[in-house]
């Protein structure tokens, strides 16, 4: 048997997403810019994908701006923003759980003359709204902190931190690339200045995102050079992944209830069952604001790559939490930064459900993971000591 619980890492391409992908490589190939019939045809394409990732935020569809994924567009929100208002101030916040996206470009704009806060977080990952209030100052320009977690799952109060920011007249970003399509997503409601998306997360294709820009934010340009994206991102549109995107933008906000039903369903199964098999075990991220899909455990005396690998081994792919910059041998910067020991960060396991995930798949990994977990233990001189007891902790 075959399982995939990574589907925070990606998802696979929905059927009806490339099927409609599939014109736009070769028989519909003009260039958008082109006048000719075959360029006002691509043309056409992109504007109804734009108005359909519009649709699923509520934007307006001169608000949204196609990117090369969810990386390029929260370096280009953090840095278009940085570079657009760097007269005015020179300060950004942010949490210490981002994505690496934010949080390697928060430290490139520190080497280049910024000053950049990164918020604490608690046990469940949740930032503190007054140690934000706290934290603006006079020249602070930015607050940009993520809506939902990718390895933990925790969702943030985003409207409420948007709200703090529009008070204090600071623009406010999110990177919304793991909360979309998960959560009901309405920028005028959320009051957010800037927000991420991308497509690969929501079952579009890889490599195409979008970057959500309220109407009048001054914006720095990110690539030089042509008119495409209203003269901020240059460059011969990517239509294939363009028109992906906007069918499964569309998809996505369908049937989110029937979708997020799905993926609790199994999550709550499987940290329920896994945590009363498995002694020793801590569910890491909030237990209630927290993603429909997401599953993170912290499996005492164990080291979550090998936990991994023997998981791979009987067709299980899931993802820890030891080494998410791989080559690393640093645990993740969200599991210390909740609090976890070096120890049980790396006896840690991210597994996310999707779409596809069965009834099955679930239980099948129910069966399987215990003794996994088990006979690695035995391995450990650790947990020698304290067998016997089954005490969660
Ligand atoms: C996946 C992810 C990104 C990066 O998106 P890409 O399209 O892969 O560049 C950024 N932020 C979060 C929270 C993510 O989960």
């Amino acid at each position: 048997m075959k399982v995939y619980l990574d589907y925070a890492a990606t998802t696979p391409v929905k059927k009806e997403v490339l099927e409609e992908m599939i014109p736009y490589f070769s028989e519909k190939f003009g260039n958008p810019s082109s006048i000719h019939s075959y360029g006002r045809e691509s043309k056409k394409a992109i504007d109804v994908a734009r108005d359909k990732v519009a649709k699923s935020l509520n934007a307006k569809s001169q608000e949204i701006y196609f990117t090369g994924g969810g990386s390029e567009a929260d370096n280009w929100a953090i840095k278009g923003v940085a570079y657009a208002l760097r007269n005015k101030g020179n300060h950004i916040i942010t949490s210490k759980i981002e994505h690496h996206a934010v949080l390697h470009t928060c430290e490139y704009l520190e080497k280049e003359g910024f000053e950049v806060t990164y918020l604490d977080v608690d046990d469940n990952g949740l930032i503190d709204l007054q140690e934000l209030k706290a934290a603006i100052k006079d020249n602070t320009i930015l607050i940009t902190i993520m809506y939902a977690n990718n390895e933990i799952g925790t969702i943030q109060p985003i409207k409420e931190i948007a709200q703090i920011a529009k008070e204090r007249s600071v623009l406010s970003h999110t990177d919304a690339v793991q909360a979309y399509g998960n959560i009901e997503m309405d920028v005028e409601e959320l009051g957010v200045d800037l927000l991420s998306i991308s497509a690969h997360k929501v079952y579009g294709p890889k490599g195409i995102g979008a970057l959500y820009v309220k109407k009048a934010v001054k914006l720095h340009p990110l690539v030089h050079g042509g008119a495409q994206e209203r003269r901020r991102r240059a460059g011969t549109e990517n239509i294939p992944a363009i028109v992906g995107f906007g069918k499964a933008a569309e998809i996505a906000y369908e049937d989110l209830q029937q979708h997020n039903k799905h993926l609790m369903k199994l999550r709550d199964q499987l940290i329920s069952e896994l945590m009363v098999k498995i002694p020793y075990t801590k569910l890491n991220g909030h237990p209630t604001k927290r993603l429909p899909g997401n599953v993170n455990l912290s499996f005492e005396f164990i080291e979550g790559e090998s936990l991994l690998l023997s998981l791979d081994m009987v067709g299980i792919a899931g993802s820890s939490g030891s080494a998410c910059t791989s080559g690393s041998l640093d645990p993740s910067h969200v599991l210390m930064s909740i609090g976890l020991s070096h120890e049980i960060a790396h006896g840690s396991l991210r597994l996310t459900v999707g779409d596809f995930t069965t009834q099955e798949e679930i239980d099948y990994v129910i069966e399987k993971l215990p003794p996994i977990v088990d006979r690695l233990r035995q391995m450990s001189p650790l947990y020698e000591k304290v067998k016997g007891d089954t005490k969660n902790v």
